[in-house]
């Protein structure tokens, strides 16, 4: 975090030539800590950058390359399968446009960044490889219009990437809100619902047979917030259900506006007088995003936060394909489900309507249907997860009936 706010200004816009000062030199320093990770384990990173040409945008008004930095843990058995982890490498202060004065973006977003080396350090030095692949990514361009993971997701679209889980980090390091709470103990999750894309045809069903809160993101949403009861002992997941905080945005939107299953993780609260605005003291009050504004060990443990649910993802089967129920007007609700590769199992979860969360389940084995004697259909909603040998459990598919 200190060497990214040690750039000056990592503003888009900025210079992409001097070695130490701007975006240019950011990138390649990021690039380069990728490069060095992959040293120490022998070459098990393939780091590429990701270029996208932008011009005649209201925020990037003259021909500009948006460089992104991507990389790749690649999976031993399933390697298009990918869970990915996003941080942003630029900044901005109060004017969108101002290319030169001193944007630190300490928190906004070189803590995402940050947790991304970090979780990429970590997850390799472990020594442990992957059915699925793992990708890290620094994401460019995103305060100037979701540029870098607009071009990522189109790269993962034409390449054939089947993305499981994007876990999109964006301000991960502050505790002191602008509400007054203190607070190190909680992390907000962001997830739509229903996917972006939903077809007309595909809310009518919804109406009939449910799925309004169940989309592929906020699955990916559960699954977090399980995996913090499961693996930190003192954080607590806050699910919010929305793509966004209100009217604003991310880097995980791309990612969903492209068919992939996103969410973003971030601090719960917010301090706008650090966020977004020029470094200065203004009736006593200091603005500016500095790096006295970020809590270190929160950051590392939202990074840890990543690190456990990348881990689990990608040692755990693909979640069931396509999951179908029946069980209207019987005395027992019905699954059935396609087999995931690799899964030594499968959990058929419930939980009332109103529950956030998939909150009892029952062990189906290698069968890959269940009768869920006592349970009507109309009472209750289902999903079905893949378990690996090792207990590693994929995101829970929901299902829709058979056709
Ligand atoms: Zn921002």
């Amino acid at each position: 975090m200190h060497t990214l706010v040690g750039f000056g200004t990592r503003h888009t816009l900025s210079d992409t030539l001097s070695p130490t000062r701007g975006i240019g030199a950011a990138r390649r320093w990021i690039k380069s800590e990728l490069d060095a990770i992959s040293g120490t384990c022998g070459g098990c990173l393939e780091v590429s950058y990701q270029h996208a040409m932008i011009a005649g945008e209201p925020r990037v008004p003259d021909s500009t390359w948006v460089v992104s930095v991507v990389a790749v843990l690649r999976g031993a058995t399933d390697p298009d399968r990918y869970v990915i982890m996003t941080g942003d490498i630029d900044s901005r202060v109060s004017d969108i446009m101002n290319t030169v004065d001193s944007s630190p973006g300490a928190n906004d977003n070189a803590s995402g960044m940050a947790g991304v080396l970090e979780a990429a350090r970590v997850i390799t030095a472990s020594g442990h490889r992957f059915p699925a692949s793992i990708a890290f990514a620094g994401l460019a361009g995103e305060e100037q219009g979701l540029y870098g993971g607009e071009r990522m997701a189109e790269i993962a679209r034409a390449d054939g990437w089947r993305i499981e889980a994007v876990l999109n980090n964006d301000m991960i390091g502050n505790i002191e809100g602008v509400d007054g709470v203190i607070d190190n103990s909680t992390a907000r999750v962001f997830s739509e619902s229903p996917p972006a894309g939903t077809t007309e045809a595909e809310l009518r069903r919804m109406r009939f047979f449910g799925g309004e809160v169940d989309g592929p993101s906020r699955q990916l949403a559960r699954y977090v917030d399980r995996i913090a009861d499961d693996y930190l002992r003192n954080l607590d997941v806050r699910m919010i259900y929305r793509l966004d905080r209100f009217g604003r945005g991310g880097h995980h939107r791309p990612f969903n506006d492209a068919g992939f299953p996103a969410v973003r993780i971030m601090e719960t609260h917010e301090n706008y007088t650090r966020q977004h605005q020029d470094v200065r003291i203004e009736e006593g009050i200091p603005f500016g995003d500095v790096i006295e504004g970020v809590d270190f060990d929160y950051a590392a443990t939202l990074t840890a936060l990543n690190v456990a649910a990348l881990a689990s993802l990608a040692w755990a089967p693909a979640p069931p394909d396509s999951v179908a129920i029946a069980g209207a007007v019987e005395p027992a609700a019905r699954l059935s489900w396609t087999p995931s590769a690799g899964a030594a199992g499968y959990k058929v979860y419930w939980r009332e309507t109103t529950s956030p969360t998939w909150d009892r389940w029952i062990w189906a084995g290698t069968a890959t249907e269940a009768t869920m004697t006592g349970l009507v259909v109309d009472n209750g909603f289902f999903g079905v997860a893949a378990v690996s040998p090792d207990g590693n459990e994929s995101p829970v598919t929901f299902p829709m009936p058979a056709r």
